[in-house]
């Protein structure tokens, strides 16, 4: 097999390890209950309860993430993350495969420019 479609296999399986991805950006919310009396109402609001923040058809949604819930919603966030990472690569990849980008024109990491 050629290196490309070598990488690109590879590249294709760590995409597919991420498939628990969860796309957003967690929110800290804290509020004031409005009860009469209580700390809130003096500024120590109440909290903080978390969100998951996303955008769908140009409207914000916020879905609320139990804390019990917190690390694996920030597990899901990072293979996100990890996926987007690999989504790039891949279109490196492909744009070298289309014959688009020689491989002499890819920066090392590290390299400045
Ligand atoms: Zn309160």
């Amino acid at each position: 097999m050629k290196r490309l479609e070598r990488e690109k296999a590879k590249l294709l399986r760590e995409i597919q390890g991420c498939s628990g991805m969860l796309q957003g950006s967690l929110v800290a919310l804290y509020r004031k209950c409005g009860k009469k009396g209580c700390h809130c109402e003096r500024g120590q609001k109440h909290g903080p309860a978390y969100c998951l923040s996303f955008k769908e058809g140009g409207v914000t949604q916020m879905v609320y993430i139990p804390v019990s819930r917190l690390k694996e919603v920030k597990r899901a966030m990072e293979a996100f993350s990890r996926y987007w990472e690999l989504g790039v690569r891949l279109s490196r990849l492909n744009l070298e495969a289309m014959g688009l980008r020689r491989r002499r024109d890819v920066r090392k990491k590290g390299s400045t420019g």
